[in-house]
């Protein structure tokens, strides 16, 4: 059994995270590749590596002193390898980083150092070898990650090592320059190794207990989902629930590993399974979980007899594209139709909007309506389970809250809820008291 193992940046904060990972490492032998992200923060104040080392390459590119803030980043590894007592000297490479910063090496690359030195101390404090994921990780000229060169010479080189540690969240460019994933992104180089190595599970250790049914700022308490299909995470990331870096599926999902989401902090917790396919209907509950999100808007557009008239829609539709606005939701009536799209996106192209699609479909009335919130209710059983629908809606009537919209696909893994935002935590309070219980 192999099992990768990516460690998240409040797991490697201090030494007395480290000491925790190393015994949760420790602990098993399958555990055989390690993935460490950049020490995050200690406190809620405190400031992760990786934003220290942001700020120190804007200071060396303003050719400003960047004496202070790197020490203060050195401070943090030197303090880290005294307390464990791990045998490991990084002057050196701290010289070498200092340097490349100085003369200005890329942002990118001031801040994949953080995992770069993270890795270095785990990898001499467990005894493992140290991979530099710029060996390992290819990303093409247009910084998308060549995922075949990739796997090819990851998988080789890995197998040349029972145990190793690969710093996360970065790669190298064509031209040999470093570069990074988006923020967060050691997810994705964890699900990249565990796909190289043909891994049975990969383990991705953090500070919560695992995927939660809702929003614990939304719902008090909220209970942890013991396991979700790949589908139901899309879902429920869309909407805003994240635990995982968005891109972290693909990789595993591409070769079947089931991820768990683990606490560092309570590893007697078994956390969250994500998987492909859950064996049919196998949870106590219908509903997987509630995810929503602010800020939408929606453009309503009447016209009698629209129904009627070939090419409405796409006509409507176009007008979107060419003003490169991306669509949530488009549900109709027959005289009616109603376009869900982010307040955000149109907020500079109201009136242009307002007049292209005039022009387009003549429409009788054309409106813009804000503040809309909308709550997608996810789950893999909603499709067997007959009431999702009268049980969702009956329980947010009597909590007094008007729906205005409502979008179920056929493949019945999700209803979406449109409301008033004032009326989000309200609507979404009442949608997890039905299914789990006040
Ligand atoms: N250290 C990086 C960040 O703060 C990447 C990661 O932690 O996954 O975004």
């Amino acid at each position: 059994m192999v099992k990768v193992v990516k460690f998240g940046g409040s797991s490697l904060a201090d030494a007395k995270q480290f000491r925790k990972v190393i015994r949760i490492i420790e602990a098993e032998n399958d555990r055989k590749y390690v993935i460490p992200s950049a020490p995050g923060k200690r406190s809620p104040d405190d400031i992760k590596v990786t934003d220290m080392l942001y700020k120190c390459y804007e200071q060396a590119s303003k050719g400003e002193n960047i004496s202070e803030i790197f020490s203060q980043i050195t401070d943090r590894y030197n303090s880290i390898i005294k307390e464990l007592g791990v045998d490991l000297d990084l002057s050196d490479e701290f010289e070498s980083i200092r340097n490349s910063m100085i003369h200005k090496a890329g942002r990118d690359y001031a801040a994949s150092r953080g995992e770069y030195l993270s890795g270095k101390v785990l990898a001499a404090a467990l005894g493992y070898k140290f991979i530099d994921a710029a060996d390992v990780i290819f990303f093409n000229d247009d910084g998308t990650l060549d995922s075949e060169k990739t796997n090819e010479v990851m998988s080789e080189v890995l197998k040349e090592y029972e145990n190793a540690v690969i710093p996360g969240f970065y790669g190298i460019m064509p031209n040999d320059t470093i570069k990074t994933f988006s923020r967060g992104g050691s997810d994705i180089t964890g699900s990249i190794v565990a796909r190289a190595v043909e891994a049975d599970l990969y383990e991705n250790w953090t500070d919560v207990n695992g995927f939660l049914m809702a929003d614990p700022r939304v719902v008090k308490n909220p209970c942890t989902i013991s396991k979700i299909t790949y589908r139901e995470l899309r879902e429920l990331s869309y909407m805003g629930a994240t635990v995982l870096h968005e891109e972290a599926i693909f990789p595993v999902r591409k070769a079947g590993i089931p991820i768990n989401i683990r606490n560092t902090n309570s590893p007697e917790q078994a956390g969250t399974m994500i998987v492909a396919k859950s064996d049919g209907y196998d949870h106590q509950r219908v509903i997987t979980g509630i995810a929503g999100k602010h800020g939408f808007s929606v453009i309503s557009i009447e016209k009698d007899m629209m129904n009627a008239e070939f090419g409405f829609g796409r006509r409507v539709l176009e007008v979107l594209e060419n003003e490169k606005i991306s669509f949530e939701h488009l549900p109709s009536g027959i005289d009616t139709m109603c376009v869900v799209v982010s307040t955000e996106a149109i907020a500079k192209k109201r009136e242009r909007i307002i007049e292209k699609l005039t022009a387009a479909v003549l429409p009788d009335t054309i409106s813009i309506d804000d503040g809309i919130a909308l709550i997608a209710v996810v789950g893999r059983g909603m499709k067997n389970a007959k009431g999702t629908a009268a049980r969702i809606f009956g329980s947010i009537a009597k909590a007094d809250v008007n729906i205005s919209m409502i979008d179920q696909g056929s493949s019945e893994l999700n209803i979406i809820i449109a409301v008033g935002e004032n009326d989000f935590e309200k609507a979404v309070n009442a949608i997890y008291n039905e299914y789990v219980g006040a």
